[in-house]
């Protein structure tokens, strides 16, 4: 390696990686228990992690990541955050699950409720697939209505309906939609672009009375990083209440993380300016598998036991996620002050740094980030949809990620999928990855 700055420039060994790989690929598709962890999108063979603490990853191999992925969006807080950590251990002690009622779930929804006052009501699940799942149900229950419109590129989990044009993973796959959706579900979700009203309008004045409820990122992560035009978000909850339709926020991935009421607290989605259901995930259990779906009183009291609705989770409100959760908002709600103004400065000084090494090295590239979620998309020109993000030089991203990793910076495995950092990344991460930024580039130009 011909470079000035050793400390960056070592070329990792992965072969425990590799053999583990191996294995897994006998058991798993692909080797994997989630698509995009095998590095198909970027190419190279992913490390398998040992543990990780703070702003680091370490591998199977003994070698060091800074992890820009945050368990695609849960670790907030840094990894295995001694609160955190004794709160499960804390809760394990007192067995795992009961399946019956704890003191917990009360506790977590009060600090659920303090942060997002338009969260009611809400039920716990274990994922966020269940809870837009879920969302939908109780919104078409409610409206009487079949039809649901989500956006381009906006992933919601995977439930049947929800997979149409749904960013990240299946974009990553080339595949529009899934094999195995029946097309009468499919006919169902009008998938229209991001950041266009008059689609939207479209939409219900060509289904008139038939629309149950629009859902969307409030701020897309599964495209990569695409914020909502100024007024967007407003708009869509005054078509949506003009047309009688409810409006869901997906916030699993924004919830807790762009601010502490997330987006609709970023974005004054306040008053009568309220979503009628909001989904959580991953920040909320802390690491642990949490969703969340609630919303107006009237509506959560239509699911079973007070209405029709049946939704239901043998492992829901389970002991040990409920304590992750709790510990990991009840540190961000005290320490707001500090956490999220830290966030914003490690995350802007990060991607922006790495764009103006970039910029030097004349790589065509645009950045998108709100608060400590972000992308480097591989293209000029701006990114305001899914079709924007679709025009990006993917192998170009391939070889920066490849880059990236060998050189310990490890960045969420595609295109589309948003970058975040944690409380614990500080200056000293940020500067190594700068660093390495600039070396990646270089490389690419010799
Ligand atoms: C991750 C994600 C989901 C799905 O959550 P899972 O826990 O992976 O099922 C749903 N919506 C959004 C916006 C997400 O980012």
């Amino acid at each position: 390696m011909h470079s000035h700055d050793s400390s960056t420039t070592w070329r990792s060994n992965r072969t425990r990686s590799h053999a583990l790989q191996q294995r897994a690929e006998r058991f798993f598709p692909g080797g994997v228990n989630s698509p995009v962890r095998a590095f198909r999108a970027v190419g190279g063979a992913p490390p398998f992690i040992d543990r990780a603490e703070g702003a680091y990853l370490y591998d199977a191999d003994g070698n060091r990541y800074i992890d820009y992925f945050g368990s695609w969006g849960p670790m907030i807080l840094g990894h295995a955050f001694p609160p955190v950590v004794e709160a499960i251990e804390r809760a394990a002690r007192n067995s795992a699950s009961f399946g019956a009622s704890t003191a917990a779930e009360g506790d977590l929804a009060e600090r659920i409720n303090a942060c997002y006052p338009a969260v009611e009501k809400m039920r716990f699940v274990s994922s966020g697939t269940e809870a837009t799942m879920s969302a939908i149900r109780l919104a078409r229950a409610a409206t009487g209505r079949n039809i649901i419109v989500k956006f381009e590129g906006c992933y919601h989990g995977h439930a049947d309906g929800l997979l149409v044009k749904a960013g990240s993973g299946v974009a990553t796959f080339g595949i529009p939609g899934s094999a195995g959706v029946p097309e009468a579900v499919a006919h169902l979700t009008l998938a229209l672009p991001y950041n266009d009203l008059s689609a939207v309008e479209a939409a219900f004045a060509a289904h008139p009375g038939a629309i149950a409820a629009v859902i969307l990122e409030p701020v897309v992560g599964n495209a990569g990083c695409i914020p909502p035009a100024e007024g967007y978000l407003a708009r869509l909850r005054a078509i949506t209440r003009r047309e009688g339709a409810l409006l869901i926020v997906d916030e699993v991935m924004t919830g807790f993380r762009v601010a502490l009421g997330g987006a609709v607290q970023l974005y004054r989605l306040v008053a009568d300016r309220a979503p009628d259901l909001v989904t959580l995930g991953k920040i909320v259990g802390g690491g642990l598998p949490v969703g969340v779906f609630g919303g107006k009183r009237e509506l959560m009291d239509l699911l079973a036991p007070l209405g029709p609705v049946y939704q239901a989770g043998t492992l829901s409100g389970n002991p040990l996620a409920m304590s992750a959760g709790l510990a990991t908002i009840t540190y961000l709600e005290e320490n707001k002050d500090k956490v999220y103004p830290h966030l914003e400065a490690t995350a802007k000084a990060a991607a922006e740094g790495v764009a103006a090494e970039a910029e030097r090295a004349s790589v065509p590239l645009t950045l998108n980030r709100v608060g400590s979620m972000w992308t480097w998309f591989f293209k000029p020109g701006p990114v305001r949809n899914y079709g924007e993000a679709a025009e990006s030089d993917t192998a170009a991203f391939g070889r920066f990620h490849r880059a990236m990793l060998d050189r310990g910076v490890w960045l969420p495995p595609s295109q589309f999928e948003a970058a975040f950092l944690g409380f614990a990344h500080a200056d000293e991460e940020v500067q190594a990855t700068v660093a390495a930024a600039r070396q990646a580039f270089a490389e690419r130009a010799n």
